[in-house]
């Protein structure tokens, strides 16, 4: 029996909860029913329901799927011992286990651990660290940050003075920015795998040499209030699923250590084999000197971030005035989470190398039929990364229910319909997800 109009879920959330960047009297959400495996069970506001795969990993975070049974298991089992203590003063087993793990896998010698309790806050922990490094070392003057457009790095003050000026929210909030700086977008790059399994870099080779001279420009002009460079490593999500060459990257290294400036990674969406690497750093070769991670790190589960800082960072920190990296969360390391990223971080290890490129070259392949669409101006994988880019933008609501009535749970944003699934969708799931965004974008913008 349906229930009477007025008392379903969604219309008892609408006009009470604010949803991410949503007005409170937008479209209606759907209610999640159940959720397992790799499926949402939905039901719409008008009482349509729907069993769908999770085509965006819960925002790129469910990468093993729901109520997984190992992920499961080491969180009853942390909560039968105690789910939360405070960490000033004291520690417990899965956070020292964790920085562990994480200073052992992470791309260059990462020595140390902080733990934020989201991405955002992670993203504020590393520029905030990279002040305290340049204060350390004499240069209390460096306080501003070099990025590039595009970026996405988060949504509190100093993560959004980082992102991309046009499409971030910096119009929303004049005169209480950062004011940052800010060099072009890498030109575009594209990861061409061919059938022996070889994998080879494109990209135009003048239009680097273009970027190149304009960073370096831009460093060398204001290298004495610089204290560091922070980007997304070779695939910029949020802020548009660009894909850009790792030499760009190796530049941005080769910049940093010209200048004197760190090199925080963002790798919140690209860390944990997400690009066809473990860390998309890997990708470039390069050592940052402090990365973020986040999303997948607890598989979904709970909410956590790490930063990883390499070992010369701790030292200068240790020798600052303060020696004490200045943050401290409430919920630092929750035990909950950090038990259930040591489970997670096994099932990565496990599948990860063989998952990533299986799904790549299935998107790869059952996606290719989008770039014959009118509506479509571009398609693109890279590692389980799939987009199908349009030349105006997604009519989001159309294509969420197109692609729901095909079994598939998309959310497009701007000029973009793209999937980020779960590692572990079979080969059937996966031409489920990109059979549903050919056939919804199809049907939609004819
Ligand atoms: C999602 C994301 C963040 C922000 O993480 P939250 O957990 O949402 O605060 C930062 N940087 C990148 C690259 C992200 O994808």
């Amino acid at each position: 029996m349906p229930e009477p109009a007025g008392s379903t879920l969604a219309a008892r959330d609408r006009g009470l909860v604010w949803h991410p960047y949503a007005p409170l009297d937008g479209p209606e959400p759907y209610a999640v029913e159940r959720a397992s495996g790799v499926r949402l069970q939905l039901a719409a506001a008008d009482g349509e329901t729907f069993e769908v795969i999770d085509a965006m990993a819960s925002w790129w975070c469910a990468v093993h799927g729901y109520r997984h049974p190992a992920l499961d298991a080491a969180a009853h089992q942390q909560l039968d011992r105690f789910s939360h203590v405070m960490f000033g003063g004291l520690t417990h087993e899965p956070a020292v286990t964790l920085a562990e793990r994480l200073t052992a896998i992470a791309p260059g010698p990462m020595a140390h651990v902080f733990y934020a309790d989201s991405g955002s806050v992670s993203v504020e922990v590393a520029l905030k660290l990279s002040l305290q490094y340049q204060a350390a070392r004499g240069r209390p003057g460096r306080q501003r940050f070099l990025t590039v457009r595009g970026g996405y790095h988060g949504d509190t003050f100093a993560a959004m003075s980082v992102c991309d000026p046009v499409d971030g929210m910096h119009s929303a909030f004049p005169g209480a920015l950062a004011r940052q700086l800010f060099a072009p977008r890498p030109p575009v790059a594209r990861l061409v795998v061919t059938a022996e399994g070889e994998e080879r870099w494109e990209t135009d080779g003048s239009a680097f040499v273009t970027w190149a001279a304009e960073v370096e420009a831009l460093a060398a002009a204001h290298s004495d209030e610089l204290a560091a460079i922070i980007v997304e490593p070779v695939l910029q999500g949020a802020g548009g699923m660009h894909v850009y060459h790792p030499d760009c990257l190796r530049e941005l290294r080769r910049v940093a250590d010209e200048h004197g400036l760190l090199l925080v990674v963002d790798e919140i969406a690209t860390g944990l084999g997400r690009t066809g690497r473990l860390f998309a750093s890997e990708w470039a070769g390069v050592s940052p000197d402090v990365i973020c991670v986040g999303k997948a790190l607890t598989g979904g589960y709970l909410t956590l971030a790490a930063v990883l800082a390499a070992r010369h960072v701790g030292e200068a920190i240790t020798r600052s005035q303060f020696r004490a990296l200045l943050h401290g969360p409430t919920f630092m390391a929750n035990p909950l989470a950090c038990a259930v990223a040591n489970a997670s971080l096994s099932l990565v290890e496990e599948g990860w190398k063989d998952d990533v490129p299986r799904v790549g070259r299935l998107l790869h392949e059952h996606l290719a039929p989008a770039a014959d669409l009118p509506a479509v101006t571009d398609v693109r994988t890279l590692g389980a990364v799939g987009v199908v880019q349009l030349e105006a933008p997604v009519d989001v609501t159309a294509v969420t229910r197109a692609a729901l009535r095909r079994g598939v749970w998309v959310r497009p944003f701007r000029d973009l319909v793209y999937t980020m699934p779960p590692y572990v969708c079979t080969d059937e799931d996966v031409r489920t997800i990109a059979d549903a965004i050919v056939g919804a974008v199809a049907q939609v913008h004819e």
